[in-house]
């Protein structure tokens, strides 16, 4: 159990600044954070990073931020999605107490902002229609984090986090609602929860309850606090070889690039063969976002496929471009010729009418 601390942000910024490149991920431009710290508390979590002792204990609650954030919204434009994503829980348990999300959500509904919001939650499901309002004129997308649909393993990694079924039940039951969702596996650990059955089994469950897209990602680890963090999570789970880390990150972040690129070849492989697109479809955003936003977007996640693929080349082509088109740069001759150029044209050089 955490206590909380009313903490305002007396004018300090609720968005992040606008970021350098969008986020291909969650298609955002901002991040918003609204509680800080998370009750849930996931071992895993970047959060413990910025918070090394009471990331999961104290949860501050900027009360002012609805207020703080109509501020703002004033210079952002309405063609930019800000993702509710950044490392606290928006529905974890202070959510009951303060409401604060549902204030926030209901700034952005009234100002026809768009955003992607995610949680672990089913208190969510409470806000249904304030998101279906949302959707009705804008968007707002609702991801959840999985990274395993057994029981016994969730509770071992992510034991304060509602169980797997039950955001399997909130995914189902938003799809229902004509809620855009989609799902992160999140992270990926090396031989934890990264296995083709475990992770074909997740992605077909979701698929199987309407859910829009899948991303994934890799277990990061920042520092020594960090892992020392995680090696107490994974004693609880199997038995690892010392030579875990130094094998699969070596003094890097991250696990080495040969490990990933085959992870992330099987996972497109695998949501290829169920349907499921990887990451969001144009058609979920198409003509709710600025186009050169959406733009960016397709020729960012076109690099991505390309890049898992193993086709370097392209993937470095879309990337450039991506960053060129979200700068903000002129229509160059190789965006022209690109193999996207007859998606990309309507968005970026309409006809004129
Ligand atoms: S629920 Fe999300 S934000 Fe909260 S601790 Fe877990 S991973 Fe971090």
């Amino acid at each position: 159990m955490a206590y909380y601390v009313r903490e305002p942000l007396e004018q300090r910024p609720a968005l992040s600044s606008r970021r350098p490149t969008i986020n291909k991920f969650f298609l955002s431009t901002y991040t918003l954070t609204i509680y800080h710290g998370c009750e849930f508390g996931c071992p895993y979590c970047d959060g413990w990073v910025y918070d090394p002792h009471g990331f999961n204990r104290a949860v501050r609650v900027p009360t002012d931020l609805p207020q703080q954030l109509e501020h703002e919204l004033q210079q952002i434009s309405r063609g930019d999605l800000i993702a509710i994503t950044a490392l606290s829980d928006p529905y974890q348990p202070a959510e009951r107490s303060y409401r604060l999300t549902r204030q926030v959500l209901q700034v952005l509904a009234d100002a026809g902002q768009p955003c992607l919001i995610m949680t672990k939650s089913p208190l969510i499901l409470e806000d249904i229609p304030l998101l279906r309002r949302m959707n009705q004129t804008g968007l707002a997308i609702v991801m959840t984090t999985l990274i395993t649909t057994d029981p016994t393993l969730a509770t071992r990694l992510e034991g304060r986090a509602p169980l797997p079924a039950l955001r399997l039940d909130l995914l189902a039951r938003l799809h229902h609602a004509g809620i855009p969702t989609g799902v992160a596996l999140v992270p990926l650990i090396p031989y934890v929860n990264d296995s083709n059955t475990s992770m074909r089994r997740l992605l077909h469950d979701c698929q199987q309850r309407g859910v829009d897209f899948a991303i994934w990602d890799y277990l990061y680890i920042p520092d020594r606090q960090h892992r020392h963090r995680v090696a107490e999570t994974l004693a609880h789970v199997g038995t690892f070889p010392s030579s875990y880390y130094r094998d699969l990150y070596g003094d890097g972040v991250a696990p080495h690039d040969h490990y990933r690129r085959e992870r992330d070849l099987d996972m497109l492989r695998i949501c290829d063969d169920l349907g499921l697109p990887a990451f969001a479809p144009h058609a979920l955003y198409a003509g709710k976002l600025d186009p050169r936003n959406e733009a960016t977007l397709l020729l960012r996640h076109s690099a991505l496929r390309s890049q898992y693929l193993g086709q370097q080349r392209m993937a470095d082509q879309h990337h450039q471009l991506a960053d060129q088109v979200y700068a903000g740069g002129p229509i160059s001759p190789e965006l022209r010729q690109s193999v996207l150029w007859p998606q990309l044209a309507p968005l970026l050089d309409p006809p004129a009418s």
